[in-house]
This record gives structure tokens, sequence and C-alpha cells, in this order.
């Protein structure tokens, strides 16, 4: 007989991560208002503990400012390597359990139980405990467990109780588990969208589901059917793993606020770091790309792209550089609104080695070397973080 079809996709989110890690080693500090970040340069808080959230410091919020609402706040300096090790060790501890993991960020990622054939729900909840139980006694790292059908809907469970929340939507009860949420909660839907379509009548993830289709195209854009679909928690992505070759390597950010066309140089600043960050992945990987691609995303979700290919494909960043500018240039064609977000992507991919013709293999080679030093002193965690951009 067929088994019943089980929620297996899990999202595991660690709790104010940075500072976690902190805490592991000084456990002293532990119940304390305490904080990392707010160094001269960055002087932002990147994780807070949640005694020092309850009295109103959050991320990112300006250190001197945290300082003000919490004067007895300690200040602990961002320590990369550390977190970045603690992280590794986490991510491992998953794999015991499944080898379908997806590392979203340093700090969260999904699992897919399938292989796991766990028989119940209450087999997959105990598997998961297990995992929790492990993180928590080996690295002191408290989690957040969301656990679904999709990777939708564990992630918007994973963030209901946290810190160490824990909660299963079993199947068939995604709408309903999504309905009394507020929209804000889908993904894509920042703060300032929020409040647009709440003053147009979407409040609820549930106010989706009541709207007929040209209301809501109305009121999203183009992007309404993707909201409809995950309102129904209806999401047919599956977990990714890094040994699953990928198609394209792409990055995008979401602003804290929309960003003008004033600020346009700051925001290809932020696309070449983004770009730089996926070629250090393009060449771990052992792959070129031939095509670079600019998207921008305006407050009512309409998005728009612009793409380049190259002669040649490449894993350096000279070719590309001079691209970025004049591709954001060319996405951004209504340039009297704002940006809500940007991406970069890079496609088009080859593997192996660059053929290098006779003319350019000197300089090439020379590059080639001071990317691949850059990528180690990045790997190893070495302050200040390198951009292959500037300092080449
Ligand atoms: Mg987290």
């Amino acid at each position: 007989m067929p088994r019943p079809p089980l929620p297996t996709i899990v999202h595991l989110d660690a709790d104010a991560f940075f500072v976690s890690c902190e805490l592991a080693r000084r456990p002293e500090l532990r119940g304390k208002r305490c904080a990392v970040g707010g160094g001269p340069q960055r002087g932002i808080i990147s994780s807070a503990s949640y005694e020092a959230r309850a009295v109103g410091v959050y991320t990112p919020m300006p250190t001197a400012r945290a300082l003000r609402v919490c004067p007895d706040l300690i200040l602990l300096p961002h320590d990369n390597e550390h977190y970045a090790k603690t992280s590794q060790a986490m991510f491992d501890l998953c794999e015991t359990v499944t080898p379908l993991v997806q590392r979203n960020s340093i700090d969260e990622g999904y699992l897919d139980l399938g292989p796991c054939a766990c028989a119940s729900v209450a087999a997959v909840e105990a598997k998961v405990r297990g995992l929790v139980a492990r993180i928590w006694e080996e690295l002191q790292i408290p989690v957040s467990i969301g656990i679904g059908t999709s990777l939708l809907v564990s992630q918007i469970a994973s963030k209901l109780r946290k810190p160490r929340g824990f909660v299963t939507v079993p199947v068939g009860e995604e709408a309903a588990f999504l309905a009394p949420l507020p929209i804000e909660q889908l993904p894509g839907i920042g703060k300032k969208t929020a409040e647009e379509v709440k003053a147009r009548g979407l409040r609820t993830i549930g106010d989706v589901v009541r709207k007929t289709d040209s209301a809501l195209a109305g009121i999203l854009g183009r992007d309404w059917r993707q909201v409809a679909a995950w309102a129904r928690g209806i999401d047919t992505r599956a977990v990714e793993t890094e040994r699953a070759a990928p198609k394209s390597y792409s990055q995008q950010e979401t602003f804290l606020e929309d960003r003008a066309f004033g600020d346009f140089e700051d925001i290809e600043r932020g696309l070449k770091r983004m770009l730089d960050e996926l070629l250090v992945k393009l060449r771990a990987d052992g792959k070129r790309a031939r095509t670079l691609t600019v998207k921008v995303r305006y407050p009512d979700f309409t998005n728009s792209s612009h793409a380049q290919s190259l002669p040649e494909p490449s894993d350096l960043e000279r070719p590309f550089y001079p691209l970025v500018g004049d591709l954001l240039r060319a996405a951004w064609t209504r340039r009297r609104q704002p940006l809500r977000l940007v991406s970069v992507r890079l496609s088009g991919l080859t593997e192996g080695p660059a053929q290098l013709d006779l003319f350019t293999s000197a300089n090439e080679a020379k590059h080639r070397h001071l990317a691949a030093v850059v990528d180690r002193l990045n790997a190893n965690g070495k302050k200040p973080r390198v951009y292959h951009g500037y300092d080449l």
C-alpha cells in the first residue's frame, strides 16, 4: 500500500545566530543584553540577544541608537571565521539526517526528509527533534524549525514561534495555516509593499485567496500569479543540494527602504559586491559564465531586466565589471520610480578552465592568480573582507 503523503520539508533557522555563536564560547553572557556588531566602521548591530531585543534593540540598527535604548548593552566584535565554522558544523549535523540539505545562508537552510522514509508525522518530528537536540548539545546553538510540504510553508512556519520554535503544518492544511497570517509573511512582500497592499484590502494571506484574479492583478501587478499560488500554499520548488549542478548563479538584495535613481552609484557598487560573491562560487565550482543579467524590481512588484553576453565565457571580474552599470541603466527604464530589489545572475555556464589565447594569457594568468589568492583570504575569513573589484 502506498504511504500517505507526509510533510517532509524542514526549514531550520538558527536563533540570533551570531550572538548564539558568541554565547556558546562565553556562557557567562547568557541571559544578558548583548549584541554582535558595532565596530567603528560598521556601526550597525548585526545580531542581538533576545534579552536585548526585549528592550528595543533590533537588526540592523545603528550601534549608537542601540546604546541609547539599551545603555548596558554588551557589544561583541564580529568573528566571521568562528561563525563560518559553527555554520559548517551545524550543516554537517543536518547531513547526518538526510543527504538533501540546502543551505540558504550562514544560519538557515532546508532539509528534505523524503529519503528517511518515515512512517508518520510523529516519526518525522522525532527525527527533527533529535537533530535540534544534537545541534544544541554539540554547538550550543538554538534553532527554530518549520515542517511542511513545501519550502514556502516550512519557512513561514519556522519564523512563527522563535526562539526555539517547532511548528508542523500537516498535509492539506497549508492554506488554512497561512490564511490568518499577515500578508508580509509571504516572500517578497516587504514592509512598504505590505502597507500599500493592506490599504487596498490585502491584510492577511487569506485575503489573497478571497480576491478575484483581476482584483489581484490590479493590486499586485505582474507578480500576482506567484503571490496567489503562495497564498494557497502551492510551491513546487524542491530542496536543492549543493551537489546538484546549478544552471545559473544569482544573488539578490531587497532594500530596507526603496532606493531612488540618485542612489545609482551606490546600487551599482552593491551589484558588484554581489557579483564578486557569485564569481567566488563560480571559481570554486570550476565553472565559467558567459551571460550577466541585472534585474530590478519596482515597488509595485513589476520587474525589468537586461542581459549581456561576453564573446568568451569567464570566471573573472574584469570582463563582467564594466557591464554592471550599463545593465543597471538599461534595466531601470522607469527612472522616476525607486527600486525595491536588485539582482545579478550569471548564466551560460561552461565547465573547466578557460582556453587562453597567446596574447591575453600572461595578463589573464596574473588576474587568475590574484583571484585565487583573494578567494583563499576570504575563505580563511581574514579581515577586512576583500572584494575583488576594488583590490585588484
Ligand atoms: Mg536565523
